[in-house]
């Protein structure tokens, strides 16, 4: 069937077919205990595309099952790194060559712009993998000089069973970034995709086999936060959790895990990130990064303008707004609840006395489309400066100096991302060292690679994604202490 990607834009997109709707466990896709199914809805339009099992806590429980005996018994944390390597290379392959049918699924599933999903998410989805792949046989330990007649050496040893729990606005490339790392350490998995986007992450389980990923090691269960999430964050034989979502949800996961068998977690969480932009910078430039916003984590939502451009870049952001509202949509809510929370988001600027610049409203007739906002005279208490709102709504907040811009943006409980642009090596250094955030982009926005860490300070969670850090995640230290010579030990 070939139906518009969009309401009105000239891109057109072919309905891929539905193949995999089924839980995927022990190597294969298997209805939920319960038989039960939900539906997944494309967020465009609101009409159901495909009706996934719905797994629970007994589903998860099979699921966990057939992840320890592969990380106890099967083969493949006892492989060697470089065939584990070659593998996950293949499963990459696989990848590129269906990235057209990935692009399409993420696209009716999330709403996506299918450029987006196309280009940037695929590609930077196998490139994860790629990375990983290379890094598989480059897990080492230490040897270490002790005191006395003892020497010591340290191994790097797969962690065990790891939950992965994900969010719906990147449902590939946030599945590798979880995934990869921890199919290089030798870890088995059940995965959660967000009960908004499961059916990419099906497919991805069906290429992992194809791959020849051995059964076991990737076991998806589709379904509900406060059933199969809750059910993998509490369980008390998976050895870790890695959570990518809101901090609400965070906190849940963290508790459970407290509650449970203390399993190790990582947690990648909301943001309210500050773009800085000096004087000095290039106008037409720095609307652009300010417009990457919406429904991303890292979205510079509250965006800082020394006063000298200030009057300069607003005028710039409507004109480039409104050339956006005749093409491309911009930013649709997954969900109905969403879409409701913008909107009384927007609500409480006004009453809080922000100016609404431009939009505020819903946009077109079908599907959870939200205009692109702009709040001015912005103060940094409001709600919408304080709060995620997580979607096309930014806060334009007017500053003097280096030192006022640095205090300002510091002053969230989140700390994920930020971006500067100046010209001035002086400012950009002083900024980047002292802003408390994970990464921070100097005349850039929204820039990822594999090799590059990505994660939280404060209140935007723990523990890094990407880069050779996020192996750490995936391993455990152990020390292994012999004597030198014979000695009375
Ligand atoms: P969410 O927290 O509502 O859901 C995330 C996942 O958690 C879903 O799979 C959901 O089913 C599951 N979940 C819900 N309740 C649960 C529970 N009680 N126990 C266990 N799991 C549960 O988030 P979302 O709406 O899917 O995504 C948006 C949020 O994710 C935003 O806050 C965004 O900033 C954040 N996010 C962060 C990053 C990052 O890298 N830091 C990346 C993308 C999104």
């Amino acid at each position: 069937m070939e139906v518009e990607a969009d309401g009105n834009s000239e891109s057109f997109i072919k309905i891929p077919e539905i193949k995999f709707t089924k839980l995927f466990i022990n190597g294969n896709f298997v209805d939920s205990i319960s038989g039960k199914t939900f539906e997944s809805i494309d967020p465009r339009r609101g009409e159901v595309i495909a009706k996934v099992a719905e797994g629970d806590k007994e589903d998860v429980e099979f699921a966990v099952k057939a992840a320890r005996e592969a990380f106890d018994h099967g083969p493949w944390p006892r492989l060697s790194g470089s065939a584990r390597g070659r593998i996950m290379m293949k499963f990459a392959d696989l990848i590129d060559e269906n990235a057209e049918e990935l692009a399409a699924l993420d696209t009716i599933d999330a709403g996506k712009l299918f450029s987006l999903g196309k280009s940037p998410d695929i590609a930077l989805s196998s490139g994860i993998l790629r990375y990983y792949a290379g890094a598989a046989d480059k897990i080492h330990g230490e040897t270490l000089k002790m005191s006395g007649e003892l020497q010591a050496y340290t191994l790097r040893e797969p962690i065990g069973v790891v939950g992965h729990i994900i969010p719906w606005n990147f449902p590939s490339s946030i599945f590798f970034m979880n995934v990869s790392p921890a199919l290089a350490s030798g870890c088995t998995m059940v995965v959660k995709p967000a009960e908004q986007t499961p059916l990419s992450a099906l497919y991805y389980a069906h290429l992992a086999k194809q791959a020849g990923i051995p059964n076991g090691v990737l076991n998806v269960i589709t379904g509900f936060g406060p059933t199969a999430g809750a059910a993998i964050a509490s369980h008390m034989d998976i050895d870790k959790v890695s959570f990518t979502g809101s901090t609400e949800v965070g906190r849940l996961v963290m508790q459970a895990a407290a509650t449970s068998n203390l399993k190790h977690i990582s947690l990648e969480l909301g943001g309210k990130s500050p773009l800085i932009i000096f004087d000095d910078a290039d106008v037409d430039k720095a609307a652009d990064l300010a417009l990457v916003g919406g429904e991303i984590c890292v979205a510079g939502s509250r965006v800082f303008v020394q006063e000298g451009i200030y009057d300069a870049l607003e005028k710039k952001l409507l004109e480039k707004i409104k050339k956006w509202a005749v093409g491309d949509p911009f930013d649709p809510s997954v969900d109905k609840t969403q879409y409701d929370r913008i909107l009384s988001y927007i609500e409480h600027g006004k009453r809080e006395g922000a100016i609404l610049l431009t939009g505020g409203k819903p946009w077109g007739e079908k599907g959870y489309y939200i205009e692109p906002t702009i709040f001015t005279d912005v103060k940094d208490n409001m709600l919408i400066a304080r709060d995620e709102i997580f979607g096309p709504v930014m806060s334009l907040m007017k500053f003097k100096t280096i030192d006022e811009a640095i205090t300002r943006a510091n002053a969230t409980r989140y700390g994920l991302a930020a971006g500067i642009l100046t010209n001035n090596l002086n400012v950009a250094n002083t900024v980047s060292r002292s802003i408390r955030a994970g990464i921070i982009w100097i005349n850039c926005y929204f820039a990822f690679d594999g090799d590059c860490p990505f994660g939280g300070y404060k209140m935007s969670g723990f523990g890094r994604n990407l880069g050779l850090d996020a192996l750490d995640k995936y391993l455990q230290v152990k020390s292994v202490v012999t004597p030198i010579y014979n000695s009375p030990w």
